[in-house]
């Protein structure tokens, strides 16, 4: 018996273990010829013979559940050593994070106006029809309210299609008095999907109102296209007679184009012109909307998307994949 245990405790594998046990707990196995001999035995000694054996059998049984929990364990951990992954193993890539072309883009723009004394004023997503649309004479069925089909939440609330109201909200505020010089950057929604438009994209409109007679053309003109060369680099600027509901007179700006140098191409149509800005002189009826304390100003006003600047910045021709979160296009602004 002694042979026995020793036996059992020499199995190295799980596999080793399985003969052990078989050839001492099988059908034809040690144990069972022992037992086969009660026969022979004197009846009276039989109870103790049983008894001894008994004994043994669970002696060996607590031999052979030890082991075999042993080397399942020690085969379990083998497993996983082969098939784990290291965790602390260096990879040898370390990766940097960069801004969004389209985060990017926007904090340039914003840098150039604050550093131009404008301040920067902030709204809601949601607006009412009168701010978004009503106090920038855009009155309920004017034609000019298809340019900017949104999404309505009910008859006056819309997801508001342009920065505009913050301009309107700002004016009226109780703390704010002429001279205003501001810019509204966020995000704006509109029902349009191709390649130059996304349903929500990313806005940037400036406001600057003062005294009647204070304010020219002159001053819209200069601003403009100064940041359009810090925007650009070595760029032509022209200004084309355009409308907008809120501005009169009106006026659309070009750039000479950045991928043809102005000789013209596919992007440009040819023409040797890009269009990246509305502007114009703030509309008489826009501060009539706003009422008290704006009886006798004059301002500019203008309004960019920031999608189309950083398309042009970086050649994208796509604006959807903007909005793709494809790891292989951002990873190229890093
Ligand atoms: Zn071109």
């Amino acid at each position: 018996m002694e042979k026995l245990q020793e036996l059992i405790k020499s199995a190295d594998t799980l596999k080793a273990l399985e003969e052990v046990r078989i050839e001492i707990f099988g059908k034809k196995g040690v144990l069972a010829l022992e037992f086969a001999k009660m026969k022979s035995v004197p009846n009276e000694e039989k109870k103790a013979f049983a008894q001894n054996l008994n004994i043994q059998k669970a002696k060996l049984t607590d031999i052979y559940e030890t082991k075999r929990l042993v080397l399942e364990s020690f085969a379990l951990r083998q497993m996983m050593r082969e098939d784990g992954v290291d965790v602390t193993l260096f990879n040898g890539i370390n990766e940097s994070g960069a801004l969004h072309p389209v985060n990017e883009t926007m904090n340039k723009i914003i840098d150039y106006f604050v550093s131009m004394n404008f301040s920067l004023e902030e709204g809601s997503f949601i607006e009412d029809d009168f701010h978004n649309f009503e106090a920038l004479n855009l009155p309920k069925h004017h034609p000019a309210r298809d340019m900017q089909d949104t999404f309505y939440l009910n008859d006056d609330l819309v997801l508001r299609t342009h920065t505009s109201p913050v301009q309107i909200r700002t004016m009226m505020r109780e703390d704010v008095k002429p001279p205003i010089r501001m810019i509204s950057p966020g995000s704006v929604f509109r029902r349009d999907f191709d390649v130059t438009h996304t349903p929500m994209f990313h806005q940037i409109e400036g406001l600057v109102v003062d005294k009647a007679g204070e304010i020219s053309f002159a001053n819209l003109k200069f601003i403009l296209e100064d940041f359009l060369r810090y925007m650009f680099g070595d760029v032509k600027v022209r200004f084309r007679p355009s409308f907008f509901p809120f501005t009169e007179p009106s006026a659309e700006v070009d750039i000479s184009c950045v991928f043809c140098d102005g000789l013209g191409c596919r992007i440009c149509s040819k023409t040797g012109w890009l269009e990246v800005l509305g502007s114009g002189m703030v509309d008489p009826n826009v501060f009539k909307a706003v009422g008290e304390g704006y009886e006798d100003v004059s301002g500019y006003a203008f309004g960019l998307g920031v999608e189309r600047f950083a398309m042009l910045i970086h050649k994208i021709p796509d604006l959807r994949s903007l909005f793709e979160g494809d790891i292989r296009l951002l990873e190229q602004f890093r």
